[in-house]
Parts: C-alpha cells; sequence; structure tokens
C-alpha cells in the first residue's frame, strides 16, 4: 500500500470541471473565484482548492446537481476527503505519513501514552511526589521540575514547528509557489482572524449550512471560542513565564493574578469551543460530510476539550492531594497536543492560512 492514497483526486477534478462550467456557487467562498482563474487542475491546484474550502456547506444545498442527480456533484464532502489526503501528502518526515491512516486512534494513542509516560514516570522515579500533599508557591515544580516541564514541552513543540514548516513548504511549493504581496498577507490574516469564510454565501452575513438547509453562525461561534481560547491559554503561558523569570514568582498563582485570569477565560472558551463543535457535527446533515475524516475530527476536538478541562481540574485541586496526579494528567495532556499538532487535523490551520494567502494574491494580481 503507497504511504499516501488520493483515491478523491479524480472525483475533485470532475467536480471542479463541472462547477467551472456552472458557475451558480460564484459568489459563496474564495473557492469558486479560484476555480474559475483556472481552465485545467493539476494535483497541486486540487490541493489549494481543497484547503480553501472551510467546508460551509452552502454550495451542497445550492446545487441543482447534487445527489440524488446523476452528477453526483459535492463540493463539501468531496473537498474534505481530499483535504485530509493533503495533510498525509504533506507530512514530514514522509514515513509518518501513516499517523493520518486511522487519525482518531493515532491522536487517541499518542494522548494515552503521552499520560502514561508522565504518570508512569512520575511514580518510577520520583513516587514520593505523586502521594505527599503539595500547596503554596513552587508547589508544582516540587511535583515535576521545571527544567523537564519546560524541557519536554519546548522539545516537543520544537520537533513539531520544524515539521509543519518542512510541510508548509511543500504544499506552497506544490500549489504554485512564488511570492505573495504584502497586502494579500494583510488579507489572509484578517480572513484567518473573522473566520471570513464560515460565512457561507452572501459574504458571511449567513453562516454555514451545518445542520441543514438553513443557515447559522454557530460554527463560526464555536471556532472563534476555541481559536481565541487557545489564544488566552497561550497568553497565560507567556505572562507566567514572565512571573517566574523576571519578577520571580513561581507558580501557582493568585485566583486573581493575570495567568489565573487568562488561563481560566481561555481554558473556557475552548471547552464551550470544542465542545460546540463536536456537538455540531453530532447533529449535522450527513450528506456532504465526508465521514472518513470524522474520527480524526473528533479526536482533535475531544484532545482540545481535554488540554482545557485539565488545566480546569488543576486550577480548582492545585491545594488538595489530588494535585499531583491532575498535574502528570493535565502535562501528558499538553505533550501529546504539541506532538500531535503537524500529524492531527490541527495542521488545517497552517494549509488554509497558506490557500487564503495564494487565494489573496491572486486576487490582487487580477485586479492589478
Ligand atoms: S456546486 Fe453545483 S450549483 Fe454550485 S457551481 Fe458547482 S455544479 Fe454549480
Ligand atoms: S462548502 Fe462552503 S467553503 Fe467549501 S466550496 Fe462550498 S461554499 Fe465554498
Amino acid at each position: 500500500m503507497p504511504l499516501v492514497d488520493r483515491p478523491s483526486l479524480d472525483k475533485a477534478r470532475y467536480e471542479m470541471e463541472v462547477c467551472n462550467a456552472c458557475r451558480y456557487c460564484e459568489g459563496y467562498c474564495a473557492v469558486f473565484p479560484a476555480m474559475m482563474r483556472r481552465r485545467e487542475f493539476t494535483d497541486g491546484d486540487l490541493n489549494y482548492l481543497a484547503n480553501l474550502c472551510h467546508g460551509c456547506k452552502a454550495c451542497f444545498h445550492a446545487c441543482q446537481y447534487a445527489p440524488p442527480h446523476q452528477f453526483g456533484i459535492n463540493v463539501p464532502q468531496t473537498l474534505a476527503s481530499l483535504r485530509a489526503e493533503t495533510y498525509a501528502q504533506y507530512a514530514w518526515p514522509r514515513p509518518l505519513a501513516v499517523l493520518y491512516r486511522k487519525n482518531g486512534v493515532t491522536v487517541a494513542v499518542v494522548v494515552a501514552l503521552g499520560i502514561a509516560l508522565v504518570l508512569g514516570g512520575l511514580a518510577f522515579l520520583k513516587p514520593e511526589a505523586l502521594t505527599t500533599g503539595q500547596g503554596g508557591e513552587g508547589a508544582f515544580y516540587r511535583v515535576i521540575p521545571w527544567r523537564v516541564m519546560a524541557g519536554a514541552a519546548g522539545l516537543s513543540l520544537l520537533w513539531s514547528m520544524l515539521a509543519l514548516t518542512m510541510g508548509g513548504i511543500r504544499f506552497w511549493r506544490d500549489t504554485g509557489g512564488g511570492l505573495a504581496k504584502g497586502g494579500a498577507a494583510a488579507q489572509a490574516i484578517h480572513s484567518v482572524l473573522t473566520l471570513r469564510y464560515l460565512g457561507g454565501g452572501h459574504d458571511g452575513q449567513d453562516g454555514c449550512n451545518d445542520v441543514g438547509e438553513s443557515f447559522s453562525q454557530e460554527r463560526r461561534a464555536f471556532h472563534h471560542a476555541l481559536f481565541y481560547g487557545f489564544g488566552l491559554c497561550f497568553a497565560s503561558t507567556c505572562v507566567a513565564f514572565v512571573y517566574d523569570h523576571f519578577l520571580f514568582r513561581a507558580a501557582p498563582y493568585p485566583l486573581t493574578s493575570a495567568p489565573v485570569i487568562l488561563g481560566t477565560a481561555g481554558g473556557a472558551a475552548m471547552m464551550i469551543g470544542a465542545g460546540g463543535m463536536a456537538w455540531l457535527k453530532a447533529v449535522s446533515d450527513p450528506r456532504p460530510e465526508a465521514r472518513q475524516v470524522l474520527g480524526g475530527d473528533y479526536a482533535l476536538l475531544a484532545l482540545l476539550f481535554a488540554a482545557a478541562a485539565t488545566g480546569i481540574g488543576l486550577l480548582a485541586l492545585r491545594d488538595t492531594d489530588a494535585m499531583p496526579v491532575v498535574l502528570a494528567v493535565h502535562m501528558g495532556v499538553i505533550l501529546s497536543l504539541f506532538a500531535l499538532l503537524p500529524y492531527s487535523k490541527m495542521v488545517h490551520g497552517l494549509y488554509r492560512g497558506l490557500a487564503l494567502l495564494r487565494s489573496a494574491a491572486e486576487a490582487k494580481q487580477e485586479g492589478s
């Protein structure tokens, strides 16, 4: 079996050719204008269009050629399948593309291993830390020394950044290469931060067709909660670093301190966002869904929910005897999340961002 299977390419090419003749959905999102700039579709073009699609499903509900029509056009489903195949195609190093074959299982196994590694390592190397009650300033680091915590997190994050950079370079080259001018970057960043294309038709005013034919802004709102919640948790970690290294105050910090306020708000937002997105997937119309990618989607949402929930659990239990175990579980989940950044659906942020950059650059070139 080849490392990377591409069963969706031919179907995507056929559907883009039909859409390019029809063009009824041209105002719905960035995919259709990008499609209309092409007469033929290379594999790289299709990979680009697949990652430009946000899966709002507006074009499925608008399509007169959707099943049961004999043309069987189902753009959201086809591009979602192809999108998942691109994650494997651009994975670095290439042998790790196998991690995308059953991505839900991969995510579950890595998280279980991460938790077992931290808990087991602690039980083996420092068993008294798991059973002795801890409290007061520096309590976390008496369980897991700061150097071990920062070293493990830093190493897994560095590896993931390298893998993501290599994947991003491969994607960019394969989809056309070249340079994007400054204005295009600003437009792409705006589209990412506002999730403009989760708006469906009419330039973001209506929302997605997640549950059925009716429009809703729920998916956009839940995705914003997850995205910005993640950002707040990252800000909390950065502020805690400043507290530790420049103000010489070791965690855990008071409830009214900036790291705790930022982390609590971020964690709560992430739980709402991840839970809400999982709920929307569960109740959504299955017809435009790509069933084979759902396992990976749910697994990532569960991982993000667990990262936030164990962080909030640690805050709630930090002055109890349960703190060392909860800290070890939280650490195992966070390390798994870092390690899985390039080998889970988390990569969609990178490739979609680059696809939006290419789309903005093409639109500017067309207008100039
Ligand atoms: S999705 Fe259907 S209606 Fe929309 S452009 Fe394609 S063929 Fe036409
Ligand atoms: S599902 Fe939405 S984002 Fe994807 S091609 Fe159709 S209209 Fe565009």
